[in-house]
């Protein structure tokens, strides 16, 4: 790969990707332990083994080793009593996957729009939901991309209306927050060892809790609710979601590289600072006074006078390309055709056409309709805002200093 004077580029040779998993060889170790003592199975050592190293890192009493992030918020959201009919309020600009749990359990997500700080979900928008719903009694909030949410705000406005906060820090493992590790500073908090996630267990995740009585019922119906009694007995619906001996091998194995991992990311977040300086662009932005990141995927954000006309609809897109500026689908077009991984932003929920019927509320009260478009000046509403001008970048940990350099060479020239 190549970055010459005359703008021309090469593509990479090897695919540079969005995110994808760091192995160091300990993962095998553990991998070979469950092996040899013939613990291929959902019981065994690495299990009890990482959830209490877990429960260690995350300063939380106990951690629930289950086999998704999916199936730890699913439980999560059992645990905290979302019913048939139940509104919940819940993060908009985030993955599919925090808000579909809500629905496994009937209940109805109202969706919360995201403020500029974080990110995250806008506290002024979530006390606005409480005028228009004021006996909604669960709150749903995610950590997008490694930064942590306005917990404390969100905390004051929950205890005022007696809600619980289930905490989605899926994507935020290692962040913290005044001090604290992310996972734990709501009522119950679930994370993931996706592939793609900070550190991984090819696939995984853990409830978090400091409630005895929670984290038992949460490993009871785990394993298919079984009653302590001679033979298969059942007071309660059962599910198969505790995670296997073999893959808490593997996230045994990573656990101690998850501060290396960050130190990474971090730098990598960095450096496309640095490089974008002087470009009409900013990065996804955080509270540096109070909260760490885990700064798990960088983003970039163009400025509104450096967007050129982009239209997207629910499964196309087209742009005008206009001198001086840009606009994300150039970018992740350009990027591929480098070989490089980007990713438009999540595409917030009241946007998706599964949830078009939901309630959405932003800051002013209620939300405006559901539009893609991208009008100039500019009447949307903020998570929509970030979707049209922002994108992942890719982020890998394994994409060389010199990569990066030409990643942000090769996003530099599309605002020529
Ligand atoms: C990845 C992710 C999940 C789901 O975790 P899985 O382990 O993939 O089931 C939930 N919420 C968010 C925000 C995520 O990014």
């Amino acid at each position: 790969m190549a970055f010459t004077k005359e703008n021309k580029f090469t593509p990479f040779n090897k695919k540079i990707w969005l995110s994808t998993p760091t192995m160091h060889g300990d993962e095998l170790v553990w991998m070979r332990d469950a092996f040899d003592k013939n613990w291929m199975s959902t019981i065994g050592e690495n299990i009890n083994e990482i959830e209490s190293e877990i429960a260690t890192k995350i300063g939380c009493k106990y951690a629930v080793a289950l086999s998704s992030g999916t199936s730890s918020l699913h439980l999560a959201i059992k645990l905290a009593g979302v019913g048939q009919g139940d509104r919940v309020f819940c993060s908009d600009m985030t993955f599919s996957a925090t808000v579909n749990p809500i629905l496994y359990e009937g209940g109805i997500p109202i969706f919360i729009d995201t403020e500029r700080d974080t990110w995250n979900m806008d506290p002024n928008a979530l006390e606005k939901a409480f005028c228009l719903y004021p006996d909604v009694k669960h709150i749903v909030v995610a950590n997008l991309y490694g930064t942590p949410c306005k917990m404390e705000e969100i905390r004051k406005i929950a205890n005022k209306h007696n809600a619980t906060i289930i905490e989605d820090a899926a994507e935020s493992l290692g962040a913290t927050y005044k001090g604290k590790q992310t996972g734990i500073l709501g009522d119950i908090g679930i994370i993931s060892f996706n592939g793609n996630k900070i550190i991984t267990g090819s696939s995984g995740g853990m409830l978090l809790t400091n409630d005895i009585e929670r984290a038992n019922k949460a490993r009871k119906w785990s394993t298919q609710s079984r009653d302590n009694a001679p033979w298969y007995q059942h007071e309660e619906i059962g599910y198969n979601y505790r995670m296997s001996n073999v893959i808490a091998g593997v996230v045994r194995g990573q656990l101690p590289y998850l501060e290396d991992h960050i130190a990474k990311k971090k730098e990598i977040y960095e450096r496309y600072k640095e490089g974008f300086k002087g470009l009409p662009v900013s990065m996804n932005p955080y509270d540096n006074v109070n909260s760490n990141p885990n700064f798990w995927l960088s983003c970039l954000l163009i400025d509104e006078n450096a967007m050129c006309k982009q239209v997207r609809s629910d499964q196309d897109y087209c742009y005008i390309k206009e001198k001086g500026k840009t606009c994300p689908s150039e970018i992740l077009e350009t990027l591929a055709k480098y070989n490089a991984e980007g990713r438009p932003i999540w595409k917030p929920m009241h946007m998706q056409p599964i949830f078009r019927m939901n309630g959405f509320v932003t800051c002013e009260g209620y939300g405006r309709g559901r539009t893609n478009a991208y009008i100039e000046g500019n009447g949307l509403d903020v998570g929509m805002d970030i979707f049209n001008r922002g994108l992942c970048l890719p982020s890998d940990n394994k994409m060389t200093e010199k990569d990066q350099q030409v990643i942000i060479e090769i996003i530099r020239a599309c605002f020529d």
